[in-house]
């Protein structure tokens, strides 16, 4: 048996006594954050801490996440590769699956060459910390992921970061520049606001300062452009104005991982020397091969794509129509902007009681003061979950 109870000087409760004070002020501020727990497949109506909602919160924007033919994929995989892939990918981690997926990615993007990563925060960090070092300057949007504000902290390098979609602003910063590696940060799809970085522009601007665009495609690819190539798509923009594309496969993919799109030297640049590439284990080889079921699929029906964004289409105009206010966001990520970190747990807690299932997301994930709903669509949603949310919207923010 072990002793239970703990003395007051024990070095545990030392640690409690120091970490509990901020725990209760996030609690008191209703910052507090709790994972539910799903009994059912990731879908529009899930099984959540034991009750069926219909839900818009996942990034499964094209339904593939529990789709039969990626589950076998899976499974067929798995007999023949077994679970884990056992060792990082330069040692003895890379088997067939990785390398026929980082070739498919290649084809789909219409780069030279890609590299899978264990995790999209994984890739953006092999990018920055491999791209900018010390005497380098990285530039980001103020709106920018996380991931890619730690990047920059974790590459040494001088963090500038310019205000939201702004390439004048950009410009400016770039100008004073004297010495040094120029490296431009960007979401394609922001994704907490929905809206599409102005990437023609920023593109223009980075050429013109001799700096390099990156694009974190994480909430584009798959979903946006008339073939689902992403964001770059979507704006016109070839590979040589973009050099080094990131896109996960966590969301519109339905899988998980991550990849990094560009030349053979980009490439062959961050196998040698990216330490997020280099010292972590391979991700199984089942799930690279479930990922080429569901790349298969998203290139094949594009009718996924499209009821997407007539679903998208249907709830700003009925949101419209009944006078609710949306940020201006043509992409799955529709945002109900409320202010308050209160009014948006109030509010996610009201559609919670008429079953429908929306997080609120509060600071330090959105600026103070723009706590919100962030409302996604998936191509599963049918017209009448639209119609559904929207009239327990018009309900639950008539009697705020
Ligand atoms: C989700 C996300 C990531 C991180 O990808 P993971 O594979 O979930 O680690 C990076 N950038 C953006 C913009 C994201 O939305």
């Amino acid at each position: 048996m072990l002793p239970r109870a703990i003395s007051s000087r024990q070095p545990s409760a030392r640690l409690a006594q120091a970490l509990a004070p901020d725990l209760a002020a996030r609690k008191r501020l209703n910052l507090y954050r709790q994972a539910v727990v799903l009994d059912s497949p990731q879908g529009v109506e899930p099984l959540i801490d034991g009750c069926r909602y219909l839900s818009f919160c996942s990034n499964d924007y094209l339904g593939l996440a529990n789709d039969p033919r990626v589950v076998e994929a899976l499974q067929r995989a798995a007999a023949d590769y077994g679970v884990g892939s056992g060792a990082s990918h330069l040692v003895t981690g890379h088997a067939r699956p990785h390398y026929a997926l980082e070739e498919e990615l290649a084809d789909f993007t219409g780069r030279e060459r890609t590299l899978l990563f264990s995790t999209g925060y994984m890739a953006n960090l092999a990018i920055a910390t491999t791209l900018a070092g010390r005497s380098d300057t990285v530039y980001q949007d103020r709106q920018n992921h996380a991931s890619l504000l730690d990047a920059a902290v974790l590459s040494r390098s001088r963090l500038r970061r310019y205000a939201h979609a702004d390439s004048q602003a950009l410009s400016d910063l770039l100008s004073s520049q004297r010495s040094g590696r120029k490296l431009v940060l960007t979401d394609g799809v922001f994704s907490m606001d929905g809206d599409i970085a102005p990437l023609a522009r920023l593109a223009d601007v980075a050429a013109t300062h001799a700096a390099w665009l990156m694009v974190d495609d994480a909430h584009g690819i798959g979903v946006l452009g008339a073939t689902g190539r992403g964001t770059l798509e979507h704006c016109g923009l070839t590979p040589g104005q973009v050099p080094i594309l990131m896109g996960t496969l966590g969301k519109a993919f339905g899988t998980a991982g991550a990849f990094v799109a560009g030349s053979a030297v980009l490439i062959e640049t961050l196998i040698q020397r990216a330490r997020s590439y280099t010292y972590t284990t391979a991700m199984p080889p089942a799930l690279a091969a479930a990922t080429s079921a569901s790349l298969r699929i998203a290139r094949d029906e594009p009718w996924r794509r499209h009821h997407l964004s007539a679903l998208v289409a249907r709830f700003r105009q009925g949101a419209a129509t009944l006078g609710i206010a949306l940020a201006p966001s043509n992409t799955p990520i529709q945002p109900l902007i409320l202010g308050a970190a209160d009014a948006a747990v109030a509010a996610a807690d009201a559609l919670r009681g008429r079953g429908i299932f929306v997080t609120p997301i509060r600071p330090p994930t959105v600026p103070t003061g723009s706590a919100r709903l962030r409302i996604t669509f998936s191509s599963a949603h049918e017209e009448r979950h639209v119609d559904r949310l929207l009239d327990a919207l018009s309900e639950v923010l008539a009697c705020r």
